[in-house]
């Protein structure tokens, strides 16, 4: 028995967004993504849906206006143009980053139309370091906060954001620190990018921080001792995921030493919560992953997760 369709939502705009020649996050991570899926066979259950552009009066809601129209007015016509040390614009940068949101929003109309139980948005460039107004760590708009709106839009008033990228979400921190509608849960290794945390005692923040060659072990206690009590209590409408996969012990960037498998166990908790708690709705959105062999791999067993038949208790 195959469990409800995966919508897998994306756009060819995705892959002209390019920092400099060589950068890591490079439209080579979705094509190897892409070409993992065709090989294990994955691809042929998953319900492909063109991404449409975030409009602006909902990006407007996790942005300040004068971020978004400082960037329309920057926008280079030819060449490149950084606009922090870790973003480059492109003349097509814009317009990946309105699909990017735009597939994590259109996601949640997928799941809370009964259309897919996971929707996974495949997108560059992501977006959990994007604050409320300034791009960093290769991230111009926050995609899963765009999403979260979203549900808002729809009426929901709880949503979960579960963020195991390598890197702290200080973009997701930035917007929905502190706001009732949010609880923001997240590991990711002290002293990296980008260098500091929300304050401790922000109560919707759950942060889980883990030390330089920590693995399957320490992640396993971060989610079963500190994420999954929490999460049960706070009773979410949606599960909202900010899927890095630069924890993988293959990665360049980070110091984390994840196995793929740990990816499949992430997939599966976040599964089983999302059934019992809300219906089996999750939206996930690509964030880093910068290794094209172990990032194709770790994708494969997250979404595996979702399509082999629940387990017999
Ligand atoms: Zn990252």
């Amino acid at each position: 028995m195959i469990a409800a369709p995966i919508a897998w939502i994306t756009h060819r705009a995705c892959l002209l967004h390019e920092m400099q020649p060589g950068h890591p996050e490079s439209p080579l991570r979705l094509e190897a993504i892409e070409q993992r899926l065709a090989a294990g066979g994955l691809d042929r259950l998953l319900q492909r849906h063109e991404a449409p552009q975030a409009p602006l009066s909902l990006i407007s809601q996790v942005h300040q206006s004068a971020y978004v129209d400082a960037l329309f007015a920057q926008q280079p016509r030819l060449g490149l143009l950084p606009i922090d040390a870790d973003v480059v614009l492109n003349p097509h940068s814009l317009e990946a980053a309105l699909y990017a949101a735009g597939a994590a929003a259109h996601g949640v109309d997928l799941v809370l139309d009964d259309r897919a139980s996971l929707a996974f948005a495949s997108v560059r460039p992501p977006g959990h370091h994007a604050e409320r107004a300034r791009a960093m760590g290769f991230c111009i708009f926050n995609n899963v906060a765009v999403a979260a709106a979203r549900a808002f839009a729809r009426g929901l008033t709880r949503v979960a954001i579960i963020d195991f990228d390598v890197h702290y979400g200080n973009g997701t921190a930035d917007i929905f620190g502190g706001d009732p509608r949010v609880q923001l849960f997240s590991t990711y290794e002290a002293e990296l990018y980008p260098y500091w945390r929300t304050p401790a005692g922000m109560n919707s923040l759950i942060d889980r921080p883990m030390q330089s060659g920590d693995g399957s072990a320490a992640l396993r206690h971060a989610v079963e001792a500190h994420w999954l009590p929490a999460l049960r209590a706070f009773a979410p409408q949606l599960l909202l995921v900010s899927a890095g996969f630069d924890a993988h012990a293959q990665d360049p960037l980070g110091g984390l030493s994840f196995e793929t498998e740990d990816f499949g166990w992430l997939g599966r908790v976040i599964r089983q919560e999302a059934a019992a708690l809300c219906e089996g709705r999750v939206v996930a959105t690509l964030e880093g992953g910068y290794d094209l062999d172990a990032l194709g791999r770790c994708v494969e067993a997250f979404l595996q997760a979702f399509v082999e038949p629940e387990a017999v208790v």
